[in-house]
């Protein structure tokens, strides 16, 4: 695959780090290793910085002066779409849905947003199950009329371009495993917005790895997030000159692990940032990789990658932690000796 026949813009700290996690193996009688995919870059990095990458180089190809996209409000894609509008100059608007209800100070202003503004991005905020879409290109028709240059990004960076980031990531995981002669059985990672495991199945296929890869869901029931999955899958192909490479039975996700929704931390998901803190001194966050986390621990717990090497993709977003602070009780913490 010729990735360098698209605009791209080398800002992410890559590759990224594949470690071993040999206390965690030792609690799941698996071995576990990590692509450290929260250590890209921009912003304290996450899975949205190789997506930007081409999304980015797109919008200054095209002369944009002002970037738009939308999420939740600690979105981790809003930041890191506002950290690379800095870096190229441009101003970045951002639209917030309200997908929690919470109304805790810091959620609404620490973490993704406090960065979000640090940025020097603007936000506007909408209520939960708004149309984010159409409000987003309401807004953008605003800008236009107004004389400015508007490049729109999708929800979490997911369309052909986007998902280019992790076509490269599918290569770039697959060389370092050849190098140092690891054979891997499963990757396993958090999906939502879909480009993450569209672009990694697109990769894998195209090179025929024969590496099945896990979705854990954190917002759609399965149905819904595999045809997500799939649909862009197909189209990153076409994009990419090798249609038809991903079959639908290579697209899989497990959505047990949402819990009550998108956004809303989960006990497993909970326990999954203990453990990950405490036996690697690796940070989760509670919307998506400690979700994910928590469906590799509860399917390695039973039997589910028995004998398997896994590769667990870290996605990032741990700047969230500092907007669900209320999530953790960790008051037994302080002692006196
Ligand atoms: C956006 C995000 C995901 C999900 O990736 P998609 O490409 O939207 O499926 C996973 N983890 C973190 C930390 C994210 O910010």
């Amino acid at each position: 695959m010729h990735l360098s026949r698209f605009p791209r813009l080398h800002l992410a700290h890559l590759p990224t780090p594949l470690e071993h996690m040999p206390r965690l193996s030792k609690e799941l009688g698996t071995d576990i290793w990590i692509k450290r995919d929260d250590c890209t870059g921009m912003s304290t990095g996450g899975n949205k910085t190789r997506k930007l990458e081409f999304l980015m180089a797109e919008a200054e190809a095209q002369g944009a002066d002002v970037v738009m996209t939308q999420g939740a409000t600690q979105s981790n894609h809003a930041r890191q779409t506002a950290a690379f509008a800095a870096k190229l100059g441009m101003d970045c608007h951002i639209l917030l849905e309200d997908r929690t209800g919470y109304n805790n100070a810091n959620y609404n202003t620490n973490g993704n947003v406090l960065l979000d503004h640090l940025h020097g991005a603007t936000t506007e905020k909408f209520p939960g199950g708004h149309d984010m879409v159409a409000e987003m290109e309401r807004a953008a028709e605003m800008l236009r009329a107004e004389g400015r240059k508007v490049y729109v990004i999708p929800g979490g960076g997911s369309n052909p371009t986007g998902a280019l980031g992790y076509v490269n990531c599918a290569m770039e995981l697959l060389g370092q495993v050849n190098d140092r002669g690891l054979k891997v059985d499963r990757i396993v990672h958090a999906t939502g917005s879909s480009g993450t495991q569209a672009g990694l199945v697109t990769g894998l296929c195209a090179m025929n790895a024969n590496i099945p890869l896990l979705g854990i869901g954190t917002r759609a029931p399965q149905p819904k997030q595999e045809q997500m999955v799939y649909d862009l899958a197909v189209k990153t192909a076409e994009k990419l000159g090798c249609p038809g490479v991903v079959r639908r039975e290579d697209v899989a996700a497990n959505t047990d692990y949402v819990g009550e929704g998108y956004g809303l931390p989960t006990e497993a998901g909970i326990e999954a940032i203990r453990i990950f803190a405490e036996l690697e001194g690796i940070l989760l966050d509670p919307v998506y990789s400690a979700k994910g986390a928590s469906g590799l621990i509860d399917l390695a717990r039973k039997g589910e990658f028995k004998d398997q090497r896994v590769v667990f993709l870290h996605t990032g977003g741990a700047v969230g932690l500092f907007g669900y602070d209320f999530a953790f009780d960790h008051a037994d913490r302080w002692v006196n000796v």
